[in-house]
């Protein structure tokens, strides 16, 4: 590690440069250098440095101001942005989140001591090499997260870096360091003190991750119950059925891995069945049965995502896929036209995956006959979008204008006319010409 090299890239060099040529410390720290070190490219470089902000701001001709409370300046070079931020002591910690006051120091070890884990507390600087007071480095040889100082402290003063830490695992497929992880078992009722927003962006990054099954380690640290409990519960039922092999929840995880990684979709995953703890009853042969899931999923869904404040669009996509995701559809072009009407042409491929992911989770043996079944789903889907089959009303070959025309009054009945035309149509595509469909129309003059 004594030879290792970080590339810096021009622009963050120049302004380390600058702010040495004026007699301040400057590194950068933090997850570009955790990300240098195990060879990923790092989303963004962050300098940390002993000049204070206004004398950041005196030396460089474009920064604007982003958390100058604590600290950070933003500064453009050559057209790239870089987060400039003095050293500080974060001062007494609020409500278990964020200081009240910070205060500046000249003394790079006191920035790195307020960091949360050991490897993102490792400073840098090309001529220094290495600054790492808290053996980030082995740590981040041996895979592990390490609080920085007394983990149970840490956690008390800022509750979210429990979850960061769960996060980091997932996403760098780290291990908890033992200490670090008993003190998040104590410690995880905190968590309730963090706003839902951030919360959410952790989830949504645990989500999207290399390892999302590392999410179990939500449910193990006890911090679950106190972040979505309708989730803990799925851990706790057991699905005693030929086509499952896991409890729910484990089948929820297993189906967030199979699903690729896009937020709706994985969200959808992850709430799909989050009904059925609810819905058990079980048979006199034992047999596990969840009826109603589907709705039960799609209300609770409902109140998670609005807990989290998610935007209605993105809701409403997730929404509409728990809900149908345990729709049937046969391999057949009348039934996948069906289908596609019914949940809504926007959603149908995105559904297909859903359902992948979904029988990808359950009970191997079924799985091939089943997934050969949604290929030909998708075939037929494809055919019928190549040959110009009609799948809304506005591809019917008579519009609203032509039933007035035609004598239909204006108002619902147009409406009601074009659905019932619709249903004829996804029945039988032959009949999408104007003069059949006119003829239909008549009867309902
Ligand atoms: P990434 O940006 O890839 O999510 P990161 O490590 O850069 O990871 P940021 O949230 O960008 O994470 O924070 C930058 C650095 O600030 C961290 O590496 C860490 O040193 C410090 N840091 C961030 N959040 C906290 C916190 N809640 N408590 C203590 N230190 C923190
Ligand atoms: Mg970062």
């Amino acid at each position: 590690m004594k030879y290792f090299k970080i590339n810096i890239p021009e622009y963050v060099q120049l302004i380390i440069n600058k702010l040495n040529e004026n007699g301040y410390e400057a590194y950068v720290v933090g997850g570009c250098v955790r990300d240098s070190i195990l060879q990923k490219i790092p989303m963004d470089w962050d300098i940390t440095t002993s000049a204070e902000p206004c004398q950041v701001k005196h030396l460089f001709s474009q920064t604007y101001d982003t958390g100058i409370m604590h600290g950070t300046v933003t500064v453009l070079m050559d057209g790239k942005a870089c987060e400039v931020t003095t050293f500080r002591v974060d001062g007494a910690y609020q409500k278990h989140r964020k200081p009240a006051q910070v205060s500046f120091t000249d003394n790079i070890i006191e920035d790195l001591k307020r960091r949360d884990f050991t490897m993102n507390a490792i400073a840098y600087h090309p001529d220094i090499g290495f600054v790492d007071p808290f053996n980030g480095n082995a740590d981040i040889e041996n895979k592990i997260i390490r609080c920085v100082g007394t983990a149970a402290d840490r956690f008390e003063e800022d509750a979210l870096r429990m979850l960061r830490a769960v996060r980091f695992a997932c996403q760098l497929d780290f291990d908890i360091e033992p200490d670090t992880y008993n003190a998040i078992c104590n410690k995880a009722r905190l968590i309730a003190a963090v706003s839902k927003e951030r919360i959410r962006e952790e989830l949504n990054k645990i989500l999207l991750s290399d390892k999302p099954e590392k999410l179990i380690y939500l449910s193990e640290t006890g911090l679950m119950p106190h972040i979505m409990e309708e989730l803990e519960a799925c851990f706790r039922t057991q699905q005693n059925h030929p086509y499952h092999a896991y409890s729910v929840g484990m089948h929820t995880i297993k189906a967030i891995e199979s699903a690729e990684k896009d937020i709706v979709l994985r969200w959808a995953m992850l709430l799909h069945d989050i009904g059925k703890p609810l819905c058990r009853t079980t048979d006199d042969k034992g047999i596990d049965h969840f009826y109603g899931h589907g709705e039960k999923s799609v209300e609770i869904a409902y109140k998670i995502l609005k807990r989290f404040k998610f935007d209605n669009k993105t809701i409403s996509r997730i929404i509409r896929l728990i809900k149908w995701h345990d729709r049937p559809i046969e391999a057949h072009p009348r039934a996948v036209r069906k289908a596609v009407v019914t949940v809504g042409e926007d959603i149908f491929l995105d559904l297909l995956k859903v359902k992948e992911a979904d029988i990808k989770a359950q009970n191997a043996s079924f799985m091939n006959e089943r997934m050969k079944r949604l290929a030909q789903i998708r075939e037929i889907y494809f055919d019928i979008k190549e040959s110009g089959q009609c799948l809304s009303i506005k591809d019917l070959a008579v519009n609203g204008r032509d039933l007035i025309l035609l004598g239909i009054p204006e108002g619902e009945r147009i409406g009601m006319v074009l659905h019932k035309l619709l249903d004829t149509v996804i029945e039988n595509p032959k009949m999408n010409t104007k003069e059949i469909l006119l003829d239909i129309a008549k009867k309902y003059v």
